[in-house]
């Protein structure tokens, strides 16, 4: 509560993390799975040269190996996305290494998110509902729109009452599911034409796309009730672009390796986990936490879905992923 009494949401970010299977590539190098899953909340490095289990993090979920990504989603994405029917903004992650199995997942998360929108939507004939969608990308601290790439680089506004909004980003009305999809085709073909002109790039780069739900309902005494939110589906830069700093204090060092819109995300991420909401949070540091402001904390819902590969040869890097996951839960 406030001082003035208001009741306000502290509701924790939802962590959970997902374990993808040993690639075929990895497998061909006799790569050795260094993770092993014993319960659905515990994660423990295991040396396949010692048998002494070294370290071991739990979390909200953790999905082994074998998982498939409609219970990722049921138990680390649903009720998170679909709040946004309700009225209360929300975003999903995908956050890890560049290979742990971001964009996979965040695939099949957004497959199931359209499904259930869409059931949801024909349940309610009672509701009006419109639904808006737009995506971008940000690389290198420049916005584009996935939409429309011809506009070149995005500039940042600051609305008095909508926040930092996207200036010129192309917005769609959503007719069905099958338009939905056919418009995140494009995003996902744009992004591919990026990747192509530029090596590396998706490794590099963030991508949110973002539908806008809005919905008004006639109650019996003829008041109109109306909800307006938008969900998030984030696909992150690999966070190995993340590595080099410590975990407190964000030092912006020359060179492309530093990614200033993910490290002040993460910096966000833990300042809002650790009770401190009253403080000052660094939205503005970069064009990812200004864009996504209203998204975090506040009236929004957080889910953090955090990619692992189980590889002998990755241990580094999971183990930095799942000490970002323990402080963001
Ligand atoms: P990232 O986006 O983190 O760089 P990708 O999602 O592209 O990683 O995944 C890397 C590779 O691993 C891809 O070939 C992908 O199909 C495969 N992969 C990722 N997660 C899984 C999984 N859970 N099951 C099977 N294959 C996976
Ligand atoms: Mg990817």
């Amino acid at each position: 509560y406030t001082p003035g009494g208001t009741k306000v949401r502290e509701e924790k970010i939802l962590v959970t993390v997902r374990v993808r299977p040993l690639s075929p590539r990895e497998q061909a190098m006799y790569d050795l799975i260094a993770w092993e899953c014993p319960d659905e909340h515990t994660i423990i490095f295991k040396s396949p040269n010692d048998e002494r289990p070294s370290s071991s993090f739990t979390f909200d979920r953790v999905f082994g190996p074998t998982s498939v990504t409609s219970k990722v989603y049921e138990e680390g994405a649903k009720n998170v996305a679909l709040s946004a029917l309700t009225g209360i903004n929300a975003t999903i992650f995908a956050y890890g290494q560049t290979s742990s199995g971001k964009t996979y997942t965040m695939r099949g998360i957004t497959e199931h998110v359209i499904e259930d929108i869409f059931e949801h939507m024909k349940n309610s004939p009672q509701r009006d509902f419109s639904l808006k969608f737009s995506a971008l990308e940000i690389y290198n601290e420049t916005v584009v729109d996935l939409l429309n790439s011809s506009c070149g680089q995005l500039r940042l506004l600051d609305d008095p009452e909508k926040g930092t909004i996207v200036e010129k980003l192309s917005e769609e009305f959503v007719r069905d599911s099958q338009h939905l999809q056919h418009l995140i085709g494009i995003c996902e073909a744009q992004r591919q034409v990026g990747e192509t002109a530029l090596n590396d790039k998706s490794s590099r780069s963030h991508q949110i796309l973002r539908l806008t739900i809005e919905s008004h309902h006639k109650e019996n005494s003829g008041r109109v009730k109306s909800f307006i939110a938008s969900l998030n589906l984030v696909d992150l830069a690999g966070s190995e672009r993340a590595s080099q700093t410590k975990a407190d204090g964000i030092r912006f060092k020359e060179g492309s390796h530093i990614n200033r819109s993910l490290l002040t995300l993460m910096q966000v991420i833990r300042k809002l986990s650790s009770g401190k909401r009253a403080g000052h949070i660094p939205y503005r540091e970069s064009k990812l936490t200004r864009i996504l402001q209203s998204s975090l904390g506040g009236n929004a819902r957080t889910a953090i879905i955090c990619a692992l590969s189980p590889a002998l040869s990755h241990v580094e890097q999971s183990r930095n992923t799942l000490l970002f996951a323990t402080s963001a839960k």
